[in-house]
């Protein structure tokens, strides 16, 4: 097994092992006076694990029962909070209680943000079973719901008591949510390791998906550990994601995953910050290479200038000025601010 020890304000561990979800109530068992437990899970996600998670619970003295969503981004919404916060409260669910979040990063999201704001906040275990969810959005206490005029734009900070990692749920992953992973493993080789860009250039990815976890998730609490409210060093994790949020919102938040939208968001901005210098030569290409062998996209149908404009209303935007991520070199960083007034020059549009 390995783990990957979070030092946040309130500290947790992460455990990465094949078949863990079986082991779920042992793990959790220590860390809880709770009665009840309650699984957070979606149609999808549900009748593969569920009941494996729930017969562990109750192996280890917790009365449990599941709540059922169903999957797709267009249920991350204050609607679903309500029809989980009345499950919480028709099983009696006591501030001292337990939610288990089972599933991708909007099950997470979703739990989480439940977890945060029920009863003034109550504790809950992350079980991501997405590539995304296990290398990104499980790790570092982002919680968050959509509302009809953007993204996570409600939510709140609020870690884990535990993440357990199984690898073997990702053999049940459609091989596009695979992709949709390996966006945001690129863009952990690129602002912190040429060690592991280097290996998913050599070797496949598959491969070596423990390593990738471990890789990733080490990375990630290293940031979230010295910055825990994003207000500084964090912002990193949003390399190709300014340009990438954006596409996704030119595709309605369709057709275009969160990870290929990082991964061509990453290859644009790379390109102009070579071209203006700021860049080591070569890192775009290198990149493009890369993204192209794991069947990511580096590019665009949409014009710059279109991309440009849908930025401005972006959440990490100060209204004068937006923090973008540039590479100087492949595995090395830097946050730098830009003025929307310069956009014009800067992206040549
Ligand atoms: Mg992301």
């Amino acid at each position: 097994m390995k783990t990957v020890a979070v030092k946040t304000g309130r500290p947790y561990e992460i455990l990465i092992e094949h078949n863990i979800l079986d082991r779920t109530g042992e793990f959790v068992r220590p860390l809880t006076k709770a009665i009840r437990a309650v699984i957070v899970s979606d149609t999808n996600v549900a009748p593969i694990y569920a009941d494996r998670v729930k017969n562990s619970l109750e192996q280890n003295g917790f009365e449990t029962s599941v709540f059922v969503f169903e999957a797709g981004e267009s249920s991350k919404r204050l609607s679903t909070i309500e029809k989980m916060y009345t499950h919480f409260f028709e099983h009696n669910l006591t501030r001292t209680d337990i939610i288990i979040a089972l599933g991708g990063g909007v099950t997470g999201d979703m739990a989480g943000f439940a977890a945060a704001t029920y009863l003034r906040g109550i504790d809950f275990v992350q079980i991501p079973t997405s590539l995304l969810a296990q290398v990104d959005s499980s790790v570092g206490g982002k919680t968050a719901v959509d509302l009809p005029t953007g993204k996570n734009l409600v939510g709140a900070f609020w870690q884990p008591i535990l993440v357990l990692i199984d690898p073997e749920t990702l053999h049940t992953l459609p091989e596009a949510f695979f992709r949709d992973g390996l966006g945001e493993v690129v863009k952990y080789g690129c602002i912190r390791s040429l060690p592991l860009f280097e290996r998913l250039e050599k070797e496949n990815a598959k491969d070596l998906i423990d390593d990738i976890i471990y890789e990733c998730v080490s990375i990630k609490r290293d940031v979230v550990e010295h910055d825990e409210r994003d207000t500084g060093e964090r912002a990193i994790l949003n390399f190709g994601h300014t340009l990438g949020h954006a596409l996704e919102k030119l595709h309605h938040y369709t057709g275009l995953t969160h990870g290929e939208a990082v991964s061509a968001g990453a290859a644009m901005i790379t390109r102009i910050s070579e071209n203006h210098g700021m860049t080591a030569k070569g890192s775009a290409e290198r990149l493009e290479n890369l993204l192209k062998k794991y069947g990511l996209p580096t590019d665009t149908d949409f014009a710059l200038s279109e991309i440009v404009t849908a930025t401005r209303g972006d959440k990490k935007s100060t209204g004068k000025s937006i923090n973008f991520i540039f590479l100087s070199e492949i595995g090395k960083c830097y946050i730098k601010k830009i003025n929307t007034q310069d956009f014009g020059k800067f992206f040549g549009v």
